[in-house]
């Protein structure tokens, strides 16, 4: 048997499962305080965000136990961050006026190079029902649409990912899935080519859980400066806007057991950071409701309705923070992260900046919405004169938001190893995955996929 971590035989485990489902092996240990335990299951997922609360729910509801595996104190991961849900075609973007429909899914997926026209197509041909489910099973109330992206957000402000998250993982408990928070899975049990099991570090200590599959759901690696030196070295050194989970544990496991990768050189780069107190967030609106990003100078110095890749890009170019300009109808982010003043000249005082060179920027840019053409950067959405007093400005940074490549799967979810073949007994789902679509709509990817994951190993478990 070959165990990552040096472990038992299955024979011995399977007896003792026999007898029991937890079993201390070292109670015996007096130099310990936590004790070893070997358990099994059905099915074990790594990763409570949204693709693994997912697949764990449609495989405890297949008939299947599932041990769910949370390194945080808390299930959510990066979903419970997000704002919107990606879909085409359901009921609630026909009744909100938006005729939506896989095509049009389709095709603004395959706008993006390198995605794959059999993984878009799958998805798209899902994900519609799979929002539906969400949105209905969960009692989740829509509350805007725009094309594809479905937002919500409740009389707390909690938005439509994170609701999901809350909610799901209380649909989860009650059909019998076990959700273990701070217990992160740190290996994988292979036997024969077959992925056995999981070795978790639990707050009692260390667990070898046996199950007939394991999906990973663990997220990408964003918040893993090694992995981001190794693939991005361009941005190592930078921040990011994930948990700091989001380690990349799922893709290291699983290449330890000859795994292979691809894509892991693309990443969405998000320019409007802000460091709240040494946390990073993101301020995305600031571009989308009308701002513009200037220079330390005052000057504009890319299309602020480019990609998130090639703004960020852009801003990393000028060496420093930026500053996203907005006035009264352009505020976009909240009030207390930003400067105030109640003219241009005296925001850029306040900021530090010219007031001349600042004010010609915001005059020229005015004259290029009030004659619809960006002479400068080309810029096509310009919804705001930033003529509304009061003036905000806000400090604004580049860093990492997203890994887009990841364990190379086929489109049974299943994850191949180096020689191109799966690897038995071990699937993925959500960014731990290159799910070849380039980043597009990583939420709705992740919930899709975890159901398809789910399918996947009910088939191949009947
Ligand atoms: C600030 C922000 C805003 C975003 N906005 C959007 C948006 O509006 N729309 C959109 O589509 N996408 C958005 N994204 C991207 C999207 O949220 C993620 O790509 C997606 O939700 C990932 O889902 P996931 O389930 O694969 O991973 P996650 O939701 O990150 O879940 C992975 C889970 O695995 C856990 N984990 C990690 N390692 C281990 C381990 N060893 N053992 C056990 N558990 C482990 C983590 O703690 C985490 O709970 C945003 C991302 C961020 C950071």
């Amino acid at each position: 048997m070959k165990l990552l971590k040096k472990g038992i035989s299955l024979f011995l485990v399977l007896m003792l499962a026999a007898c029991t489902t937890t079993t201390p092996e070292n109670s015996n240990a007096e130099d310990s305080k936590k004790k070893e335990a070997v358990e099994t299951t059905d099915v074990i997922v790594v990763g409570a965000g949204g693709a693994g609360l997912t697949a764990a729910y449609y495989v405890q509801q297949g008939g299947k136990d599932v041990i769910l595996l949370e390194k945080r104190a808390m299930t959510g991961g990066n979903t419970a961050l997000a704002g919107f849900f990606a879909a085409n075609s359901t009921q609630m973007q026909e009744e909100m006026g938006d005729h939506y429909t896989q095509q049009d899914h389709y095709d603004f997926l395959m706008e993006t190079e390198g995605t794959d026209p059999e993984f878009a197509k799958l998805f798209v041909e899902n994900v519609g029902a799979t929002a539906e489910w969400a949105v209905e099973a969960l009692q989740i109330q829509v509350t805007e649409v725009n094309g594809r992206e479905i937002y919500a957000v409740d009389e707390n402000g909690t938005k439509l990912p994170a609701q999901l998250i809350s909610k799901l993982t209380e649909l989860d408990k009650e059909i019998g899935v076990d959700i273990r928070t701070e217990t992160p899975a740190i290996a994988l049990i292979e036997e024969n080519g077959k992925i056995v099991g999981v070795e978790a570090e639990g707050p009692e200590g260390k667990i070898e859980i046996y199950a007939e599959a394991v999906i990973l759901a663990s997220g990408g690696f964003a918040a893993n400066q090694e992995m981001i030196a190794e693939y991005a070295p361009d941005w190592a050194g930078g921040t990011t806007s994930n948990t700091d989970a989001t380690t990349g544990d799922g893709i290291l496991m699983a290449q330890a057991i000859g795994a292979a990768v691809s894509n892991m050189d693309q990443f969405t780069l998000n320019p409007t950071f802000y460091d709240d107190q040494g946390r990073t967030m993101s301020v995305s609106g600031v571009r989308y409701e009308g701002g513009i990003l200037v220079d330390l100078e005052g000057k504009r110095f890319a299309n602020e309705m480019a990609n998130y890749t090639e703004v960020s890009e852009a801003e990393r170019a000028i060496g420093s923070h930026a500053f996203a300009i907005m006035d009264s109808q352009s505020l976009a982010c909240n009030p207390n992260y930003a400067t105030e003043a109640q003219t241009i000249e005296e925001l850029a005082e306040k900021i530090g900046i010219d007031p001349q060179t600042l004010s010609e920027t915001v005059t020229r840019y005015q004259t290029y919405v009030d004659q619809q053409e960006d002479e400068e950067f080309g810029r096509t959405d310009m919804r705001s004169r930033l003529d509304a007093a009061p003036y905000y400005a806000v400090p604004v940074f580049p860093g990492v938001h997203h890994t887009r490549g990841g364990l190379t799967i086929n489109l049974r979810s299943q994850v191949l190893n180096t020689a191109g073949e799966p690897i038995l007994g071990l699937y993925g789902a959500g960014e731990v995955t290159d799910n070849k679509l380039m980043g597009n709509d990583p939420v709705a990817v992740g919930v899709t996929f975890g159901k398809l994951t789910a399918q996947s190993v009910l088939e191949d478990l009947q």
